[in-house]
């Protein structure tokens, strides 16, 4: 049983300025912040509760982004890993019949947990503190949509461009000797290996996903905590499904022809050069780094019309 004061910061919708609460479990805080703060939905009751329940913001953060990180991640490559072992989607397999092995996936698996264990969990405690010092709002209200979407298609802009760049760099003669390599061991890539990378890797790349939401706050001064996960389980989604290996009739690149997709990612995983950008095919197209990949292309559609003909 312990007490303390619900901050101004966290009842802006409630109709009382102080109060103390007791509360000797996670229900029991639900139900009192569901009673001193009405006008909050459920989920930010929740979330409200949660914090209060934790008592430690820094642990409470870290443990919530590395639950979600997990949970995302592997709910995410779990349907690509259904998909392989089911025949009628081969063939929209971008490299044909190239599936990974057992082994493949006991040693992706293996590996992906050991970076999230070690670099990311250091990673993710030191989140908190960042998002406290650049003003990164975190208790409710939540944010609306309309102020989400904008803030979430300047991150996938902002990190698109930094991922370019420095997985250019990762490309680098003794860069890619002793880093990047580990990413690149899975010529024909799956779900599952989206993550699969040296750790030094790991925290470079991770500047980007991390670092766009921290500098955007840093400039403008109005981000919501809610919004950097909306956005990390996107740049998530981006990062699996660019390596599925499949290439559909409904993939978002059919829809948004400046979408990479698996179709564009799959090609630099397969030859290790041109393709070098994460969500968008404008930073390739600008450097000339996609003229490899579209001649290759062009020739497999040629190919295609030449044996439909004969
Ligand atoms: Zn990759
Ligand atoms: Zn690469």
């Amino acid at each position: 049983m312990y007490a303390f004061h619900l901050p101004l910061r966290l009842i802006t919708r409630a109709s009382f300025s102080n109060y103390t609460v007791r509360a000797d479990g996670f229900l029991s805080t639900l139900n009192q912040v569901k009673h001193t703060a009405p006008l909050l939905s459920s989920l930010e009751a929740l979330w409200m509760a949660y914090y209060k329940w934790m008592d430690n913001d820094v642990l409470a953060t870290g443990i919530l982004s590395f639950v979600i990180h997990q949970l995302l991640y592997f709910g995410r490559a779990l349907p690509w890993y259904i998909i392989d072992h089911l025949p009628y989607f081969n063939k929209w397999k971008i490299q044909d019949q190239k599936l990974p092995s057992a082994q493949d996936l006991r040693d992706c698996v293996t590996y992906v947990l050991f970076t999230h264990f070690t670099v990311e969990v250091a990673q993710i405690w030191l989140f908190h503190p960042l998002c406290e010092h650049f003003g990164l709002r975190i208790s409710p209200p939540f944010p609306k949509w309309q102020e989400m979407l904008p803030q979430l298609a300047i991150f996938f802009i902002m990190e698109d461009t930094f991922h370019y760049f420095a997985h250019r760099l990762l490309h680098y003669g003794p860069f890619y000797k002793y880093i990047h390599k580990r990413h690149h061991r899975f010529s024909a890539p799956f779900g599952l290996a989206a993550e699969y990378a040296h750790p030094i890797e790991v925290i470079v790349l991770g500047l980007g996903t991390v670092g766009s939401p921290i500098l955007y706050t840093a400039i403008t001064g109005n981000l919501h905590l809610v919004t950097v996960y909306a956005w990390i389980a996107l740049r998530l989604f981006q990062a699996i499904d660019a390596h599925s290996g499949y290439d559909f009739p409904w993939s978002l690149n059919k829809f948004i022809p400046f979408w990479s997709g698996a179709e564009h990612h799959d090609y630099h995983h397969q030859n290790s050069n041109n393709c070098y950008s994460t969500s968008f095919r404008w930073w390739d197209y600008i450097c000339g780094t996609d003229k490899k990949y579209r001649a290759h292309r062009q020739l497999q559609a040629i190919k295609k019309l030449t044996n439909k003909a004969e």
